[in-house]
């Protein structure tokens, strides 16, 4: 964390949002904040609503109240796809790649909005293989033939060719080895480099713990905890009031 980071403008600001589906309201009070060059990492148990929170920030279901602030505009209506032009990348939990194309073609595909030349788009490509070598590695080769870690990657790889400025991550450990988690969290902590925010769901707590710059909780639709990481000092209380013991295996 930089100083520069620390005093940044929020990219990202949400206040009070409640969204649901349909009439049905299952986020009922969230804030958060997400900086430049940061990690906010959303916690919260199964059903807190983390999936619905990021679904209404990328405008895939209405805001029904609140605030959504996008480099302080107003962004609550704003449509998905020009929430995506603006900077907004947003990928899926348990997002699949294209498994009969090659990687080289899952991540030139990430690239369609954007209108760039040939050599511009290979100059992209290869700023992603070196955030992600072993896509490089297997650049040729077609994205069925990776491990789920390494197509985790290549999803991420995907969603970075838009070039955002804000990544929404849902879940990027999910169905995971431990060992693979951590390398991935590592690839996701270099992203910070380059000045892009972040905003990561996630169940598994110690490791996301370890890349994130402010911890926000969810419980039942409502933001319970919001501070900066290195102000939550024990985080075996934090896991035993929000998520119980048996959480904190990951
Ligand atoms: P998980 O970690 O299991 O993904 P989550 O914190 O992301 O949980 P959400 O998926 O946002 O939680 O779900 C929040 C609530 O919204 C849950 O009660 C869920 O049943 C409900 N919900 C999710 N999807 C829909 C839907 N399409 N229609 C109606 N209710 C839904």
């Amino acid at each position: 964390m930089t100083d520069a980071a620390t005093t940044a403008a929020p990219l990202l600001e949400v206040r009070g949002l409640e969204t649901g589906y349909g009439d049905l309201k299952v986020v009922r009070d969230v804030s958060l904040q997400v900086r430049p060059g940061e990690i906010t990492v959303l916690l919260g148990r199964n059903g807190a609503g983390k999936t619905t929170t990021l679904r209404a920030l990328t405008g895939l279901n209405k805001v029904f109240a609140g605030e959504v602030r996008y480099e302080g505009a107003d962004i609550a209506k704003t449509s998905p796809h020009r929430r995506v032009a603006g900077g907004i990348a947003y990928v899926q939990e348990g997002k699949r790649v294209f498994r009969s194309q090659t990687v080289e073609q899952n991540l030139l595909l990430g690239a369609y909005s954007g209108g760039r030349r040939r050599s511009r788009l290979k100059q992209d490509v290869e700023r992603i293989y070196e955030t992600f070598p072993v896509l490089g590695d297997k650049r040729k080769l077609p994205a069925s033939s990776m491990s789920g870690g390494q197509q985790q990657m290549l999803a991420i790889g995907q969603a970075l060719m838009a070039q955002p400025k804000l990544l929404f991550l849902d879940e990027p450990s999910g169905g995971l080895a431990p060992v693979i988690v951590r390398e991935v969290m590592q690839r996701v902590h270099e992203l910070k480099a380059t000045g892009i925010g972040i905003l990561l769901v996630e169940q598994a707590v110690e490791a996301s713990f370890a890349v994130a710059d402010h911890v926000v909780v969810l419980d039942t639709g409502r933001t319970v905890l919001s501070e900066r990481a290195s102000e939550v000092i024990d985080l075996t209380v934090l896991q035993n009031a929000y998520f119980g013991k048996e959480r904190s295996a990951n």
